[in-house]
């Protein structure tokens, strides 16, 4: 059994532990501070508070309500990608039909230059797929960017305008898109398109 008087002095030996280990600090109008440390010490400290601190951070678009946004609605705007439209044709669906069979409201597609372009690159195999988007019912979006690279130009433009859903059966496109809230993605399944992260999306029903 410990004593009270061995407790004590155990005490005592921590507390000087301690101590030690506190880093001694003393204060700027310490007599043994020089005058040019002194007045170093207070600037330094000064301009610290001044400087107000600036935080960056991507503003949230006012469309959102929570994780809801409120601008998605009939009719439907969608950002249709290339290889939505070789999908489709491989699967042999019709755009503007199966989007609206999917949706059950009216859609508009957007065909970007760069999306176009794209499917220029592609060579005469993808005749038909320039065919279909040239279709008075697709709408055409404009580019300032350089290049032809579609993903940047789409996912840019899904983080400015809230109104897209963005068609793509590309796995790295959808991954990117699933980082920005608010915009369901869109894809070509076997004869039907799914969507995702609608706001009260429902399934079809399988017929039975
Ligand atoms: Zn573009």
């Amino acid at each position: 059994m410990v004593s009270a008087e061995g407790k004590k002095t155990q005490l005592k030996r921590l507390q000087q532990q301690r101590s030690s280990l506190v880093k001694r600090m003393i204060k700027a109008s310490d007599n043994r501070l020089k005058a040019e440390d002194r007045s170093k010490a207070k600037t330094k400290k000064k301009s610290n508070s001044d400087e107000p601190k600036v935080i960056e951070r991507p503003q949230g678009s006012s469309a959102m309500f929570f994780q809801y946004n409120t601008q998605l609605g009939p009719p439907y705007h969608v950002l249709v990608d290339t290889n939505f439209v070789n999908f489709s044709i491989k699967n042999k669906l019709d755009i503007i039909k199966t989007m609206m069979d999917c949706l059950y409201a009216k859609c508009i597609p957007y065909i970007t230059d760069c999306v176009e372009a794209e499917l220029e690159k592609l060579g005469s195999k993808f005749k038909l797929a320039l065919r279909i988007i040239k279709d008075p019912r697709f709408e055409r979006l404009h580019c300032m960017h350089k290049g032809t690279y579609a993903d940047d130009c789409l996912v840019q433009r899904v983080s400015q305008h809230k109104c897209y859903i963005v068609a793509t059966n590309d796995k790295d496109l959808k991954r990117r898109i699933r980082k920005i809230p608010g915009v369901p993605i869109m894809n070509v399944a076997l004869n039907r398109y799914v969507i995702e992260r609608m706001p009260d999306a429902f399934e079809p029903i399988a017929k039975k």
